[in-house]
């Protein structure tokens, strides 16, 4: 299924200069969503991954149907002072400021094999935060997984050590 046919591509949003690909059609859409949960889930076999886990909100969307259809857990990846119980953080430079991420300190058992799904791999740096996070809790990160890759802003380099799926290339 040519997946590209459900992405919006939207020019200034959310500022100037910006081509934002937006996954909303795909997940309007019941065959190309089920397509694409149903490849992350295949990789996510091949990974031999027990645990998934989901940055805010996106991650949510995508991250939650493999977890489901596999059987598995979920855990979600957070903004400061959304999480009610005891966290770990880790902060991460953006072009003009810094962002940070939560997860419970409990969510992740040491040497449980984790997957990390994601809608967008952009700069890489929130993968990254998340990975770190996954590793800080003693997590194996046994794959990442993405819908849309942006090839020119190389955020694969990041994360380079593990193994990457991602279903559309721009
Ligand atoms: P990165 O941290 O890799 O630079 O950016 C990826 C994060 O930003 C993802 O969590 C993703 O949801 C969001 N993001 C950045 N650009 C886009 C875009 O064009 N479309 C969508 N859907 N998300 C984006």
């Amino acid at each position: 299924m040519d997946l590209k046919k459900y992405v919006a591509n939207v020019k200034d949003f959310p500022k100037e200069g910006i081509l934002f690909r937006d996954i909303t059609p795909l997940m309007n859409d019941g065959e190309a969503f089920k397509a694409a949960t149903d490849e992350i889930v295949k990789f996510a076999k091949e990974q031999n991954v027990d645990l998934i886990v989901g940055p805010e909100a996106r991650g949510f969307i995508f991250g939650c149907p493999v977890s489901y259809a596999m059987g598995i857990g979920f855990v979600p990846v957070r903004k400061p002072k959304k999480l009610p119980r005891e966290v770990i953080e880790y902060s991460y430079d953006l072009e003009y400021g810094s962002n940070t991420l939560c997860m419970h300190k409990d969510a992740i058992k040491p040497g449980q094999r984790v997957l990390i799904v994601d809608d967008l791999l952009a700069t890489g740096g929130t993968m990254e935060a998340a990975v770190k996070l996954v590793e800080e809790l003693g997590g194996v990160v046994a794959g990442l997984a993405f819908l849309i890759e942006l090839e020119e802003l190389n955020g694969r380099e990041k994360l380079k050590d593990y193994p990457v799926l991602t279903l559309m290339k721009y």
